[in-house]
């Protein structure tokens, strides 16, 4: 019955099947910079040293059990993340006119905040996605039903941002479109605006009547500050937006594989804010009732540890510094080596980048003698997790660049 024709074969996730080339490769030098996975200077998963800490309270509780969590999830988890999306002095919060959902990680999030907006909206919006933007977003979207367009985002030339190109095709969006923004550490480019452009970005969306979902999957992790990283979020609910987050604890936490999420409705200020932002709830919670009943307890209990004692979570700033830092200090490091190499290009974009990626401006050709002639697995778009170079690694993966743009 499910013959070729109805269910052919899928092509292998590209990201994925990256990964197993790595792992299939016995070259000792051979160096990982697929998934955005945040690796120490010996290229190992790190387990954060607060995470650890939580995890150890967690489970000295001689009360901990594994009943089901409540539908919208782990309310102090929930209302810890709330604060720290939204920011803890939010207006949305105040006049509670905001509503979170524990979800399944960043990708939960953006399912449901989707879904939600395919079912409820009067007439299906159509969702703008930057070019490029995380490949999963087109897939995501697409499964609710909902039609894509992409607008510019990045300007081959510069390797920075196409901001104008991004603004006209906003102007151009019909109103009620559903714009989906990366507020920090965009992936795949690490190229973000500046504060100055989010409020022109904000303005425009404004005049246009347009919806703001914002993807936050790297808050803390981008610059190592919670508050910079967020400060796109803060502008639009400032600015009286009715818009909807979705907030990973993938990367900041090192939470990957335990799905720690939550998806944020703010509803716009205004009479009956409070009773619009019960009714969606209410909805929200039939939505995610029939998709995975309740969320997964053990992410969300470490993540709420820290978020709600003020001195782990402290600690949990360190460690967000000691993960963005070294970031840093190899995106200098590559550039560095390039220089020394005298390496034709311009590789300022590898410092002036932000976040996990690094969108190196090699080409497909290059990308695949990065991988056959050197053993260094990347993107075929030319991004780099930045966290899998090291001190172990840099000058080796500057050779290899070296090598290949010649
Ligand atoms: N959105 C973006 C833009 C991402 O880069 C990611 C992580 N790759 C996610 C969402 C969600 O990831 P996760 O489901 O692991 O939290």
């Amino acid at each position: 019955r499910f013959d070729e024709n109805v269910c052919p074969q899928a092509a292998e996730d590209p990201l994925f099947g990256l990964m197993a080339a790595y792992k299939r490769d016995s070259f000792d030098k051979k160096v990982d910079l697929g998934i955005g996975a945040y690796r120490d200077n010996n290229a190992k998963p790190w387990v954060l040293p607060v995470v650890k800490k939580a995890d150890d309270l967690l489970r000295e509780d001689p009360n901990l059990n594994h009943e089901y969590l409540p539908i919208a999830g782990l309310v102090d988890f929930t209302n810890a993340a709330q604060k720290l999306i939204l920011g803890p002095e939010s207006p949305a919060i105040k006049d509670g006119r905001a509503t979170s959902f524990q979800t399944i990680s960043g990708t939960g999030a953006v399912h449901l905040g989707a879904l939600f907006l395919s079912k409820f909206s009067e007439q299906k919006p159509t969702v703008y996605l930057s070019n490029p933007t995380w490949a999963n977003h087109h897939q995501i979207f697409s499964n609710v039903g909902l039609q894509i367009k992409t607008y510019p985002y990045f300007d081959k030339k510069t390797k920075g941002l196409d901001f104008n190109g991004m603004m006209a095709a906003i102007k151009e969006a019909p109103s009620n479109s559903v714009i989906v923004l990366h507020p920090c550490a965009h992936n795949p480019t690490g190229v973000d605006p500046t504060e100055d452009q989010w409020k022109q970005i904000a303005a425009l969306m404004k005049e246009r009547d347009l919806f703001p979902f914002l993807d936050c999957a790297y808050q803390g992790f981008a610059t190592g500050s919670l508050s910079q990283d967020n400060f796109a979020i803060r502008h639009f609910v400032e600015q009286g937006f009715e818009l909807c987050t979705s907030q990973s604890f993938a990367k900041n936490f090192g939470l990957y594989g335990e799905r720690a999420g939550v998806f944020h409705w703010v509803v716009a200020p205004a009479p009956g804010a409070q009773d619009a932002v019960k009714r969606l709830a209410s909805q929200l919670a039939i939505l995610q009732r029939s998709e995975i009943s309740n969320p997964p307890a053990y992410g969300a209990r470490i993540a709420s540890k820290v978020l709600n004692d003020p001195k782990l979570f402290a600690e949990w700033e360190e460690d967000l510094r000691t993960m963005s830092g070294r970031i840093i200090e190899m995106r200098k490091a590559v550039k560095a080596e390039l220089e020394k190499l005298n390496t034709p290009g311009n590789w300022d974009h590898i410092t002036s980048q932000i976040g996990m990626f690094s969108f190196t401006g090699l080409t497909e050709p290059q990308v695949k003698a990065m991988q056959e002639k050197h053993h260094v697995y990347m993107t075929k778009n030319g991004r780099i997790s930045m966290a899998g170079l090291n001190t172990g690694n840099v000058q080796y993966f500057a050779k290899a660049v070296d090598d290949v743009v010649r």
